[in-house]
């Protein structure tokens, strides 16, 4: 098993990473669960493969667990859901000692994470990331939060588990297009700030990508290791450093917004093509080769995610792209940092683009 430490000023936790987990969840918990009761929120798609597993060990342990089972999809991470989630709890009795499981991908864990934080002004709780994007980005560094009418993520806060289990078993049951999704955040941590990951990510990520066992752990662990090590640098996003994982985020939101936040473009895919983008845009303004944004994009295209706009058949301009980084919730004062790369494994935040080149980059 892999333990990371994710340090923090006020307060540490481990992220650890291996097969079996769930299947020792009491054990694995065992300091944190002081009640009988455990409350697990989680999504059916998840419970189906999931539940009986967790539900087993604790109740070999003497636990009583009791699970809320959520729709599976975005639409979760919203205000009435939370309202849901919110009164679940509190009808359960839990205070804020206690910790709550949440058992699923980035949805269930934002969303949990969330009515964590503001259940009794802030409880206890476990993340037990289910998809790959969950298990290298979403469970770690304490973000949640629900989705508005406004846009994405626009209510929430910085609230940390309490200790976060990413079983490798969870990944044989993930759809593939969601494994590939997670998967660009996973190359995300090579572009961005390490070379040798990124080579690794070249000859490797297929193997990732279809359930090569060894090859998911090594990518998991990287992955955590590199997000933990940015969190504990910048824990609520002042100094910069973790604006760095917004690579590929700006373009990949244009996209996603686009395609109306639906099951045409996954957050991932969009990260993806928008990765190859922020590449492509460094190049052109020629903080590196031609080359290396050829090189990323091999790199993501071998792990069949899409790399050119026109493949998403969008029917939209650059205008119209640029046009919705206008309500990105990273505008600030009237300028919208861009995540651009000085290399492969160099990413910098670059305050100075302007939104009319970045459009006319788009248009062509
Ligand atoms: P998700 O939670 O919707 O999971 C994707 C799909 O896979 C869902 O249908 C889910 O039911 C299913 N699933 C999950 N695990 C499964 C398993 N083991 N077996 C079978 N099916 C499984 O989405 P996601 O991609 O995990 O996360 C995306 C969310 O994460 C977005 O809301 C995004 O905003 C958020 N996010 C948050 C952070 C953060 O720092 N808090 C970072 C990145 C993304
Ligand atoms: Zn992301």
């Amino acid at each position: 098993m892999a333990i990371i430490p994710v340090e923090l000023a006020g307060r540490s936790y481990e992220v650890r990473v291996a097969s079996g987990l769930l299947a020792d969840i009491a054990g694995q918990c065992a300091l944190l669960l002081r009640k009988k009761r455990v409350p697990i929120v989680t999504d059916s798609n998840v419970a189906e493969h999931w539940r009986a597993t967790v539900e087993k060990s604790l109740i070999a342990a003497g636990h009583e667990p009791r699970v809320l089972v959520l729709d599976p999809g975005e639409g979760t991470k919203s205000w009435h859901v939370l309202e849901r989630v919110m009164d679940w709890l509190l009808a359960e009795e839990v205070e804020r000692g206690d910790h709550i499981l949440a058992l699923g991908g980035g949805v269930i864990g934002d969303l949990t994470g969330f009515a964590a934080a503001i259940l009794k002004r802030g409880c206890g709780f476990i993340q037990l990331p289910t998809s790959l994007l969950a298990q290298v980005d979403s469970s770690v560094g304490g973000k949640t939060a629900i989705n508005t009418g406004a846009g994405k993520n626009l209510v929430g806060a910085f609230h940390q588990p309490a200790l976060v289990l990413a079983d490798l078993d969870t990944l044989d049951t993930l759809p593939a297009r969601e494994m590939r999704a997670g998967y660009a955040e996973v190359i995300k941590y090579g572009i961005l700030g390490d070379r040798e990951f990124f080579d690794w990510c070249m000859r490797e990520g297929p193997e990732v990508v279809t359930g090569g066992i060894s090859a998911q752990e090594f990518a998991v662990t990287q992955s955590v290791k590199a997000k933990a090590r940015i969190v504990a640098e910048d824990e609520r996003e002042t100094s910069g450093a973790r604006a760095l994982l917004n690579l590929g985020h700006t373009f990949g939101h244009a996209l996603e917004a686009q395609t109306g936040f639906s099951d045409r473009l996954l957050h991932g895919e969009g990260v993806a093509l928008g990765m190859v983008l922020a590449a492509r845009y460094s190049a052109r303004k020629g903080y590196i080769t031609e080359a290396d944004a050829a090189l990323v994009t091999a790199a993501i295209a071998s792990a069949g995610l899409p790399t050119e706009i026109a493949s998403l058949g969008l029917n939209c301009d650059g205008q119209t792209l640029a046009g919705h980084m206008l309500h990105d919730k990273k505008m600030d004062a009237g300028t919208l940092p861009f995540v651009l790369l000085r290399a492969i494994g160099e990413a910098f935040l670059d305050k100075q683009v302007s939104l009319e080149d970045v459009a006319a980059f788009l248009g062509e």
